[in-house]
């Protein structure tokens, strides 16, 4: 299956090496070495995370019919797959799974009639689950369409869902499911094509208890009753990672006109408040990038085990709690999710090992559409912080997993690069801009979301289009091969855009004169500050600051009772890394406060690797993890079993 002989390296119809000097090519050539050795098996567009034969059969189509149990805490039912079929010589179709019991398998003919089918459960993989391996039956006309229907039942701990008990909802009293189908685990609650670049359309009928409502990555209408049986329109064809669904005590709230939110009722008047410019934003959005393709847009606010700040689910992004700061602080996330709109959603990477086409353009997005809405000043502080949080990756992640584009054939599809194809990404694009000039760049991306709109593209397809539409048409201000740097190579080009931003620069300033006692923290214009030049201060800090100072921190400026997640997130992964244990008591509630992985994960990897807290951090973990999703507890026990084998 992977006959393709093409491997990284030589994708591109260009030279790699032209724009670079030979000392890199002696450093590259080893690099190659090492992640290359297969290089005639290695085909960059091929999905190696999903078992299924897309060559022979591709879904158009997914219906689904389920029921939701929260005794039994699974969705039971069936799907049906109407799949085209592309190659009528193979009679095995294989599917994803993940942790799913199969009922029955059969196709449907035009007349409804069903043949049942044979079938079989691969061998588990951990990161990609099990094929279910099918024989088409004799009889099936695989001349056309056929449709494949499959009975089954998810497991209790099917990674995709989380079932929460009432008392970890904002209410505690009624439970709450949630989906969360990226990477891989769209697998786990329905046996399919699990790779994004297959896209489909859906619909589907989910029977819940009457008192809940159950919206879904589709046509949600805020006006529904509430009666315990939802149906569902997805006419947009989307990739499988976008199907989602919630199932809670949740209501509606108008932001605008083709905006709202929904949420548990305790949570709704702060929602509104927090994510109030929603349709400015979309507005914005529209005239910046182009058509809005999706109908409304909404959010889904969720209890704080969500283990994202948001997931950009079509028509309704899913967002952490941790949002609600009260004061507007971090709705950058919403102008994340919605940017994905038209990055990742409408153009969407074929494989995760081109997800820097989805983060990392989307990540330019949102800075674009913040200095809109807010201004340029706040831009600036979010880019040096982003850039920041890029060298801190850099000295974490291999170097073979620093390429924009690199080489995945194995490991983990949710954790690659850390952070890297987001900040990385975004900083290429603004190198583009840069070099282009922000009007040309602009038309270039506008043009760009209207010739692949539904469509799922690779590294070496868009660079090819960027190559036809940009770089030849502009000769030289930036080469194919400069841009291939970006790629095919760890760390950051030379000549590479760095963020700077005059208030950050004077809150390190402040910081290293108040750590020395040439300042007061009185001095400290705190009031002005926004809590991204606060998470600057904390970081600056030296390294040798003694207990007492910090001590003096905390007291005066509240850092351990900051109601701003991301300030709190700074100063516990400090108060971790120089064991200021006074404060521990505050760390362990933070952990036990908020489930999204990026939140806490950090806190518990700094605990484990000061030297002395690698069994503390162990038991704080087996007490906080009853409350966090199965992907946050995946990345903090990654973490923790990182930590110990570095020792
Ligand atoms: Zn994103």
């Amino acid at each position: 299956m992977m006959n393709n002989a093409n491997c990284v390296l030589r994708v591109s119809s260009k030279p790699l090496f032209a724009a670079i000097g030979t000392a890199t090519i002696a450093l590259l050539s080893s690099l190659f070495l090492i992640s290359c050795g297969d290089q005639d098996e290695y085909d960059p567009a091929h999905d190696y995370f999903s078992y299924a034969n897309t060559d022979a059969f591709l879904t158009q189509h997914v219906s689904l019919d389920l029921d939701v149990d929260f005794e039994s805490r699974s969705l039971r039912g069936s799907v049906v797959l109407r799949m085209q079929v592309k190659d009528d010589s193979v009679d095995t179709l294989i599917l994803d799974t993940r942790d799913i019991t199969i009922e029955s398998v059969a196709f449907i003919d035009e007349a409804g009639a069903a043949a049942s089918a044979s079938y079989e459960l691969g061998e588990h993989d951990d990161s990609k689950g099990s094929p279910l391996i099918i024989t088409v039956p004799e009889s099936v006309d695989r001349s056309s369409d056929v449709r494949v229907r499959i009975e089954y039942e998810t497991s209790p701990d099917a990674s995709a869902l989380q079932w929460l008990p009432a008392e970890l909802t904002a209410g505690g009293k009624h439970p709450m499911m949630f989906s969360q189908s990226q990477s891989v685990h769209a697998r786990s609650w329905v046996p399919l094509q699990d790779t994004p670049a297959v896209r489909v359309t859906y619909d589907a009928v989910i029977r819940t208890p009457r008192e809940l409502l159950a919206v879904m990555s589709a046509n949600n209408d805020p006006l529904t009753p509430r009666q315990g049986v939802y149906r569902f329109d997805m006419p947009q064809p989307i990739p499988s990672y976008l199907l989602a669904i919630a199932v809670g005590n949740l209501y509606f709230a108008p932001l605008g006109e083709d905006t709202g939110v929904y949420t548990e009722p305790e949570l709704l008047d702060a929602s509104v408040y927090e994510f109030a410019n929603t349709q400015e934003m979309l507005d914005v959005a529209v005239q910046q990038f182009g058509p809005y393709q999706w109908g409304r847009y909404d959010l889904l606010v969720l209890p704080p085990s969500f283990p994202f700040g948001g997931m950009e689910n079509p028509r309704l992004s899913f967002l952490t709690p941790s949002l609600l700061a009260g004061d507007r602080s971090l709705v950058s996330v919403v102008a994340h999710e919605l940017a994905h709109s038209w990055s990742g959603n409408l153009v969407t990477n074929a494989t995760w090992r081109d997800s820097w086409l989805n983060e990392g353009v989307t990540s330019y997005l949102e800075s674009r559409l913040m200095e809109i809405i807010y201004d340029k000043d706040r831009v600036d502080e979010e880019r040096v912080l982003s850039y920041e949080e890029l060298l801190g990756n850099f000295e974490d992640v291999p170097l073979e997993r620093q390429w924009l584009a690199p080489r995945l054939d194995s490991g983990d599809a949710d954790d690659v690069q850390g952070t890297i194809h987001y900040h990385k990404g975004q900083l290429f694009l603004q190198h583009l801009e840069n070099g282009f000039g922000r009007q040309r760049f602009d038309e270039f991306l506008f043009q760009y979301f209207e010739d692949f709109a539904f469509k799922t593209i690779t590294t070496e397809v868009f660079l090819d289009y960027l190559e036809d539409e940009l770089l030849d048409p502009n000769p030289g201000v930036i080469s194919r091969a400069q841009v291939e740097v970006w790629m095919y190579q760890p760390g950051l080009p030379d000549d590479a855009p760095i963020p700077s931003s005059t208030t950050l620069t004077h809150a390190a300033e402040l910081a290293a004169a108040w750590s020395v006692g040439e300042a007061s923290l009185d001095d400290l214009p705190v009031g002005q500050w926004s809590p991204q030049a606060m998470i600057h201060f904390i970081n600056s800090l030296p390294a040798d600051l003694c207990a007492a100072k910090l001590a003096q921190l905390d007291l005066e400026l509240g850092l351990s009772d900051s109601g701003n997640a991301e300030i709190a997130r700074t100063w516990f992964i400090q108060v971790a890394n120089r064991r200021f244990e006074p404060a521990y008591p505050k760390l362990e509630a933070h952990l036990n406060r908020y489930g999204r992985a990026r939140l806490v994960s950090p806190i518990y990897g700094a605990l484990a690797e000061n030297g002395q807290d690698a069994e503390l951090a162990k038991l704080m973990f087996a007490s906080a993890r009853g409350k966090y999703h199965p992907f946050t507890i995946n990345h903090i026990a990654r973490k923790l079993q990182n930590a110990a084998a570095s020792k």
